[in-house]
């Protein structure tokens, strides 16, 4: 998928956002939901999405939904900081597919990084537990 392209409803996102398929959520307002990456590239590793656009990429996405976003991101990013105590968080964005974008409807990664533990590379980790991401789900929402 290159850069320019229709927006295919039926990517995985747009379903957790029309609620026909599943989610951890951790926070959700007029402009975003945000939930935990079933692939974490660490403990923690979040997704923030912006509702209501029909954007596969960051270039698509209206501005006006640019700075609601990056208020999710931050309201994420200071709840897994909360929850979590991390060294530090690395916030990714990946679009087109040669860029590393794999679900095609604009998001933020929110990751979080612990000194002395490598990270896992974008696209290789393995699913999470569902119950260990449902424990850090409600820690991370309950930070908000
Ligand atoms: P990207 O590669 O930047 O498009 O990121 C897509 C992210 O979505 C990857 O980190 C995947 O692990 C994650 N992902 C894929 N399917 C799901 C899902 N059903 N629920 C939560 N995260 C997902």
């Amino acid at each position: 998928m290159s850069l320019s392209g229709p927006y295919d409803p039926g990517n995985i996102f747009a379903k957790i956002l029309r609620g026909e398929a599943p989610c951890f959520k951790l926070y959700e307002d007029a402009f975003v939901l945000s939930f935990m990456d079933v692939f974490p590239q660490s403990k923690g590793h979040a997704l923030v999405v912006p509702k209501a656009v029909a954007a596969r990429t960051l270039l698509d996405l209206p501005p006006d939904h640019l700075g609601p976003l990056f208020a999710g991101v931050q309201i994420v990013a200071r709840a897994v900081e909360k929850a979590l105590r991390p060294d530090g968080i690395r916030l990714a964005q990946f679009n087109g597919a040669p860029a590393g974008q794999t679900v095609f409807h604009v998001h933020v990664h929110v990751i979080p990084i612990y000194e002395g533990r490598a990270l896992v590379g974008h696209g290789a980790a393995g699913m999470a537990n569902k119950d260990e991401l449902a424990a850090l789900a409600e820690r991370i929402a309950a930070a908000v």
